[in-house]
């Protein structure tokens, strides 16, 4: 099915979805699997194909995308493609559009484009999807949103269709900023993750074998529930860990790395941020010591 540029409609169980990849995939799948009518677009055409013989409705262009649906989600790799695909319609089309932008990029850039929409006539919402794919259309996982609180309301139904709602305030940059505190720390997490599996591989330790031992030590809940009050209460107190422990467990990291053949610029890292703490004269005070190191 095709669609071409006609008559605009506010039916709030019709949604445009723009961007294909995995995850738009996966959020025009849910609007399909709630009864919306669905309209798609994609840079590569093909990937829309499995929806439209599942219904949806293949826009021939950008401006046909804009022009059925008063919302329009988009899920793209960075607001770069954002801008890409958007400037092919003239900026009318986007004239009393509500832009969800579920893509990921930094604070300024959502400040940015929310200018950019609100000058074309759009209301844009930034979003920040904190779940894989397959937890599209789970209300349990969520999204943070930051915007139009009313523009949120407005449109309650048709996001709780893909996630809960995380709504944290005006500041369009605020989804994003939240956004990438996460990744900041689920990536470099992961990562950490990902390396150990690597030393446990060259030692014959599978990570099916490592798991239960993995999941304990991935939870930080304790540890984060005990830092943050004293973080934002400037305390580094060494009462528990001092820094000087921390150079030394990461020195005994590196060298399990080392005698495992494994890459060791990870560990690497980690004990140059714990030395360059120790150099600055927080020995004896807690690694969290290391947040005013990283922004004297
Ligand atoms: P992808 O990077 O795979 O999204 C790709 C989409 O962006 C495709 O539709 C692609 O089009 C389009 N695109 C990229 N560059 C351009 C461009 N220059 N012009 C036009 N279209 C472009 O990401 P995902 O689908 O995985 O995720 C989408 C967003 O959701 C990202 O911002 C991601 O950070 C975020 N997110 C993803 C999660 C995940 O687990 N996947 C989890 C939480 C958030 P084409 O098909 O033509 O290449």
């Amino acid at each position: 099915m095709s669609v071409s540029m006609n008559s605009t409609s506010v039916n709030p169980t019709s949604v445009t979805v723009i961007g294909l990849g995995p995850m738009g995939k996966a959020m025009a799948g849910a609007y399909l699997d709630n009864g919306y009518e669905v309209t798609v677009w994609n840079r590569t055409a093909e990937r829309a194909d499995p929806l439209v013989a599942r219904g949806a409705h293949r826009a021939e262009s950008v401006a046909a995308a804009l022009a059925v649906n008063e919302l329009v989600v988009l899920s793209l790799t960075d607001y770069a493609a954002m801008y890409a695909i958007l400037e092919q319609a003239p900026s009318a089309a986007l004239k009393g559009r509500t832009l969800v932008n579920l893509t990921s990029d930094t604070p300024d850039l959502a400040r940015r484009a929310a200018a950019w929409a609100a000058e074309r006539g759009a209301v844009h919402i930034t979003g920040g999807v904190q779940t894989p794919p397959p937890g599209i259309g789970n209300p349990e996982t969520s999204t943070y949103y930051s915007g139009p609180e009313e523009a949120v309301e407005a449109h309650r139904a048709a996001l709780e269709v893909l996630t809960g709602i995380d709504y944290l305030g005006e500041d369009p940059g605020l989804a994003a900023l939240f956004y990438q505190l996460l990744m900041d720390m689920f990536w470099t997490g992961m990562l950490s993750y990902v390396h150990a599996m690597a030393v446990a591989d060259a030692n014959g330790v599978s990570a099916a074998r490592l798991l239960p031992h993995a999941s304990k030590a991935m939870d930080f809940r304790y540890f984060l529930e005990f830092y943050a009050p004293r973080i934002d209460a400037g305390n580094h107190d060494g009462d528990v860990d001092r820094l000087a422990m921390g150079v030394a467990s990461m020195e005994h990291v590196l060298h399990t790395a080392e005698a495992s053949g494994v890459d060791t610029a990870l560990p690497t890292a980690v004990l140059a941020h714990f030395r360059r703490g120790a150099a600055a004269g927080h020995s004896e005070d807690s690694f969290t010591s290391l947040v005013k190191v990283l922004r004297p």
